[in-house]
């Protein structure tokens, strides 16, 4: 095969005790707390998960300086559970699907929320809001042998070592489990897929000269800047 471009280089996330996961397709679960689904005018009652996508090149790693982004006053952090799958298929049993989970990160879904609001008063997708370069910082992975129950822990971010968002992972609408069987009924999932399970209450903007640190427990915390 003759490529007659370069080809473009896999997005990776270092996993911690060695080695890289490659990242195929980056899946996020919208409104999955129903605390941030009550703040952005939504009623919290079970419904059905629903999700976006981020292109691969959203994920930057730990430690990155985030450029803050064009065609926005209003770049918000969400800190969300990542989880990184090792294999797939279609109509996954929830009782099978931590079977194909690789491991666990911590990952900010950065968001440009004026252009998302923009979107969703257009009825339009979230892409431009969502979806592009360095939007989805993710820490080190942790394999799940080393974090066996995702269903509790805390999650938080701090900003300028201030806490802006706080919850439990106990707190998600739909746990790991039911929203990879979920998916799976949609879309044929597949190792090197990720997904941000969706982030609790307390999103605000952030501003150039921010430095923001995610926590969730068991997990090795994310540590960006907006620079
Ligand atoms: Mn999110």
């Amino acid at each position: 095969m003759s490529l007659v471009i370069p080809a473009p280089a896999v997005t990776t996330i270092p996993v911690l005790g060695g080695g890289e996961f490659p990242v195929r397709r980056v899946y996020c679960v919208g409104r999955n707390y129903a605390a941030h689904a009550r703040e952005m005018g939504h009623d919290p009652n079970r419904e059905p998960p629903f999700f976006f996508m981020k292109p691969t090149d959203a994920i930057v790693p730990n430690g990155f300086a985030i450029p803050y982004p064009p065609q926005t006053s209003d770049y918000q952090h969400e800190i969300e559970l990542v989880v990184a799958l090792k294999s797939g298929g279609a109509n996954i049993p929830a009782s099978k699907a931590l079977d194909c989970v690789f491991g666990y990160a911590v990952g900010l879904d950065m968001t440009r929320r004026d252009l998302q609001n923009a979107a969703k008063k257009l009825q339009r997708p979230w892409e431009l809001g969502k979806s592009f370069e360095h939007s989805g910082p993710c820490a080190e992975i942790t394999p799940a042998s080393k974090f066996s129950d995702p269903t509790k822990g805390a999650i938080w971010v701090k900003v300028n070592g201030t806490v802006k968002q706080t919850s439990d992972l106990a707190d998600m609408i739909w746990n790991v489990a039911d929203t990879i069987s979920y998916l799976s009924e949609s879309i044929p999932l597949g190792a090197g897929d990720i997904i941000f399970m969706g982030t609790p209450e307390g999103v605000a903007p952030v501003v150039k000269g921010d430095k923001l640190e995610g926590h969730i427990d068991g997990l090795t915390d994310l540590k960006v800047s907006i620079v």
